[in-house]
C-alpha cells in the first residue's frame, strides 16, 4: 500500500539531511505529493519503445521554486519510519 503524503514526507525529514536545500534556489522547504506512475520510455537500438511501463514515484517538490525531486514509491513504502 502506498504511503499517505504526510507518511512520505515523514520518511523525508527522517532521512535526507537536516535542512537539505533545494539545488535550484537553496530555500529548504518541501512539499510531497500522493505517489504517481511515470511512464518509461526505453530505447534500444536508437528505437524508441512505447511499452506499457510505469516507474512509480513519489513526487517531493520544493514549495518556493517548484523544483520537483522523484523518491521511487518501493524505496519509501519499504522504509520504516522510526519515532
Ligand atoms: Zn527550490
Amino acid at each position: 500500500m502506498p504511503y499517505s503524503s504526510k507518511e512520505s514526507l515523514d520518511w523525508v525529514n527522517k532521512r535526507w539531511k537536516e535542512d537539505a536545500p533545494c539545488e535550484a534556489c537553496g530555500k529548504s522547504d518541501w512539499g510531497v505529493s500522493e505517489g504517481i506512475a511515470l511512464k518509461v520510455i526505453a530505447t534500444g537500438n536508437d528505437v524508441l519503445s512505447y511499452a506499457e511501463r510505469t516507474l512509480p514515484v513519489v513526487p517531493v517538490i520544493c514549495k518556493y521554486c517548484g523544483n520537483i525531486r522523484f523518491l521511487h514509491e518501493a524505496i519509501i513504502g519499504a522504509g520504516e519510519v522510526e519515532s
